[in-house]
């Protein structure tokens, strides 16, 4: 759908960059997915604050786009504004000489987070290791690996709210857990304060090396995928379960429970979205038929489902 000549004319008169349907499977990591009514470029905390007031009073929808590693944007697309962060939204800076505090833009992404903590020998912020996402997609998930979790680096997040209000949580006021935090609906994560941990960078270096190299023996990657796709129950795995139910190997279309690590569900070329979210519900649905559990998603749904069935 198109925007509103007011959403419009307010974004251009706030000078906040925009393209109008915008395909976005090429920008998830399942690689399907509708267009965005609108793509919007926050490269400022300025552009945030004026999409989420221009939002309030447009009555438009706003939702904030990562680096698309846990989505599965419906076929429809997504109505109304999908903003990107980009500029200084996604830089990182070290607050010190001795680099202990550091300061990173919500958009800024993990891999290039941990390259940098390598080279530079920042400890801590290994929890990142192997998480294709943003800082802003991770604190919303508290992701995290073998190597801990987001809540384990955090400081503090500097979030804008519906209606460009801004306000900085500090971690403890997040209240994360297991892949999930309580940042208010609707708030977009500006920038974070990270911390590190001092200690020897060699050890540290040789953790994350040798946590990659398990990672990538024990994960499929070579077809798009938004890695585990449901959480863990307490006391078991999700994967173990998925596995137990015979569901390696199920197919609808293209989407595929993959053969490697039954948690990981696969576009192996072509599927929609609807048959990822087909199957998704299928392995759901026969989990807790099998074993009675009810498994959560890790992933998170986007857009306009409205005709889906
Ligand atoms: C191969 C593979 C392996 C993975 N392994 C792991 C793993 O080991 N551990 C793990 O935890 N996850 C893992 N993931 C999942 C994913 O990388 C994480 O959940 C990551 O934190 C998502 O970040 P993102 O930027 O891609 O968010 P997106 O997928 O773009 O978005 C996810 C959610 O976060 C919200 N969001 C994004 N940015 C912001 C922001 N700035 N402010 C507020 N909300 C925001 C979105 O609106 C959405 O609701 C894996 C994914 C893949 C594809």
């Amino acid at each position: 759908m198109p925007l509103t000549d007011a959403t419009r004319s307010a974004l251009a008169a706030a000078d906040v960059p925009f393209d109008e349907d915008v395909p976005l499977a090429s920008r998830a990591w399942w690689r399907v997915g509708g267009p965005a009514d609108a793509l919007v470029t926050a490269s400022t905390l300025e552009h945030l604050i004026a999409v989420q007031r221009i939002a309030a009073e447009t009555e438009t929808p706003v939702f904030v786009l990562g680096n698309g590693s846990n989505l599965l944007v419906s076929d429809a697309g997504v109505r109304g504004m999908v903003v990107l962060l980009r500029g200084e939204l996604a830089k990182c800076t070290p607050l010190d000489d001795a680099a202990s505090r550091i300061e990173v833009g919500g958009g800024f992404k993990l891999t290039v987070l941990v390259s940098r903590s390598h080279r530079n020998g920042w400890t801590g912020l290994e929890v990142f290791a192997g998480i294709p996402g943003t800082i802003g997609g991770a604190i919303r998930m508290n992701a995290g690996a073998g190597l801990g979790e987001t809540v384990d680096a955090l400081v503090s997040a500097e979030a804008v709210l519906p209606g460009g209000t801004v306000r900085t949580f500090t971690v403890d006021e997040l209240k994360m857990s297991y892949r999930t935090c309580e940042l208010p609906a609707g708030a977009i994560v500006a920038r974070a304060i990270l911390a590190t941990r001092g200690g020897d960078p060699d050890v540290f270096r040789e953790r994350v090396r040798s946590f990659l190299e398990r990672r990538k023996a024990s994960q499929p990657l070579k077809h798009p995928s938004c890695g585990s796709t449901f959480r863990n129950p307490p006391g078991d795995y999700a994967g173990r379960l998925i596995e137990a139910a015979g569901l390696k190997g199920f197919q609808i279309g293209a989407a595929q429970v993959a053969h490697k690590h039954a948690n990981f569900v696969l576009n192996l070329g072509g599927a929609t979205a609807s048959d990822l979210r087909r199957v998704v519900e299928h392995v759901q649905n026969t989990v807790q038929e099998q074993f009675g559990v009810k498994l959560e998603r890790e992933v998170h749904y986007a857009g306009d489902w409205s005709d889906w069935s």
